[in-house]
């Protein structure tokens, strides 16, 4: 419907003509931002007003030209979710293989002797990515970092889901292997690593050049453990020559702690440190087996000031750890001590509200202590604070001026009922039940609880079938030629084994 085109702001124009007015009418509930105060607040019986990629008025009563109008009576609307680190071409496919699947023997890390025993081709991989960007709307993600070796297509993959994105292509120096299951060597190969150095660079350039306007690129030299100080020192350098952050993960396993305690006397972080790697554009996945994890006994307790003093960012990322039973031990200490924080789901499910009710819930575990993180300090990290480990200032809240990247939640869903405090509700009920539309850069790419832009049917059948060969083949990338049921028993005995090679 339209308004009175005298009456108000005149809508912003496009290279194509005026940019389309979306109106969210009197929403009940909004998590708008308090610039001023600097933190999200509960605002209630306003518009919000979607102007071309911008929100375009926050309050009552707007007047001015409309091309859409929602009705936001039975509504909370909220910015969208910043996943900050996910691997989404390759996760979509372990669901039903890996959720009990750490190795006993290597610390309960499942990354040495068996994470990588599922493979799959480009056109595999292209799928998993559709599924997973469809679970990420789904659960209210407008933004994701994807950390992915460069396959074919990926960059018109993710465009075509319409998320935001930024596109992180992986290498090393070295990759891990094992001839025992129990003890990991790394085998080197240091040309390589700086070929694909240089590889990366231009995959992200690519990206940022895609025509959606919505891709970015960061470098993502892959693990603290497995790439050499000079790859560490060259992807820095390209980084800031490009105005690109770095990811790398960085004290994710108590091998890896132990490895770089032996390699270098100091642990993983304090050796970032020292070479200089830590910085505002540096994020660190996952940051959990500090000098403070009860876990390695090491003296001192400096890491955590390291990173909160350097600006450097941890990509947070509970589920995947904890399903193996690691945890971040003082996440309330990180946040205390001023770490700049965002979450992200890793690996499947790619629902960043379980992730978000994880991540608050786990930290309470750990500490035995129900004020270790709240509700809203957890909400910051999921939107603003992962907005700022991507420098983007204009994500992550509802303000004027800020992309319309928007979601909003159906007050009316029985799991959302009876409403009091509908974060609350959503992040420890509800999760991606009740979100009923998501807008990303001012398009509607979920309406109704359904996604506009991944053919899910489609999609569902294709990752069936890639999951399926992948299996297949698991035994040949297990250092002892066990098959994927060997190494991960279905939860109960029998069942139908057509799809999974013995
Ligand atoms: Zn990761």
């Amino acid at each position: 419907m339209s308004g009175d085109p005298g009456s108000g702001p005149t809508p912003a124009t496009t290279a194509t003509g005026p940019a389309t007015v979306t109106r969210i009418a009197k929403a009940a509930w909004v998590a708008a931002w308090d610039e001023d105060a600097a933190t999200h607040h509960y605002l209630n019986d306003i518009d919000v007003v979607l102007v071309g990629d911008r929100i375009g008025h926050l309050g009552p009563g707007y007047d001015g030209p409309v091309d859409a109008d929602i009705d936001g009576r039975d509504r909370f609307v909220m910015p969208g979710l910043i996943d900050v680190h996910a691997h989404p071409s390759t996760e979509p496919l372990k669901k039903g293989f890996r959720e009990e699947f750490g190795n006993p023997r290597m610390y309960m890390s499942p990354l040495y002797d068996r994470a990588f025993m599922l493979q799959t081709d480009a056109a595999g991989q292209r799928i998993g990515l559709q599924y997973a960007m469809w679970e990420l709307l789904r659960s209210g993600v407008t933004s994701v970092v994807d950390l992915s070796f460069p396959y074919e297509g990926w960059a018109e993959t993710m465009a075509g889901t319409g998320v935001r994105a930024w596109l992180v292509p992986s290498y090393a120096s070295a990759h891990w292997s094992t001839g025992d299951g129990h003890s990991v060597d790394y085998i080197w190969d240091e040309a390589r690593g700086m070929a694909l150095l240089d590889e990366a660079v231009v995959v992200g350039r690519s990206a940022e050049r895609d025509p959606s306007g919505r891709l970015s690129a960061m470098l993502g030299p892959a693990q603290i453990d497995t790439c050499t100080e000079e790859l560490l020192a060259a992807s820095q350098a390209a980084a800031r020559d490009n105005g690109w952050t770095l990811h790398t993960h960085a004290a994710q396993s108590l091998v890896e702690f132990q490895e770089m305690t032996r390699r270098h006397g100091v642990t993983p972080v304090q050796w970032a440190s020292e070479i200089g790697l830590l910085g505002p554009d540096c994020i660190l996945a996952h940051a959990i087996f500090t000098d403070e994890h009860s876990w390695t006994r090491w003296p001192g307790r400096t890491d955590v000031r390291l990173l909160a003093d350097s600006g450097t960012g941890v990509a947070h990322c509970p589920g995947v750890f904890a399903r193996n039973g690691q945890v971040l031990e003082d996440l309330g200490h990180y946040v205390r001590s001023g770490v700049r924080l965002g979450i992200g789901t890793d690996s499947f499910p790619h629902n960043m509200l379980e992730e978000m009710r994880q991540a608050a819930i786990l930290a309470r575990v750990a500490t035995g202590d129900v004020g270790s993180v709240t509700t809203g300090e957890v909400f910051a990290a999921a939107t603003v604070g992962g907005a700022d480990l991507l420098g983007r200032p204009d994500l992550g809240r509802l303000a004027v001026g800020a992309k319309a990247d928007v979601v909003l939640v159906d007050l009316t869903h029985p799991a959302m009922q009876p409403v009091r405090d509908p974060l609350r509700s959503l992040v420890y009920t509800a999760a991606d039940r009740a979100v009923s539309d998501v807008f990303v850069d001012g398009r509607h790419v979920v309406a109704g609880g359904q996604v506009t832009t991944v053919d899910i049917e489609a999609v569902t059948a294709g990752l069936q079938s890639a999951r399926d060969r992948a299996e297949a083949g698991a035994a040949a990338n297990h250092f002892a030629g066990r098959s994927g049921l060997q190494v991960s028993p279905l939860s109960l005995p029998g069942g139908r084994s057509r799809r999974i090679a013995r």
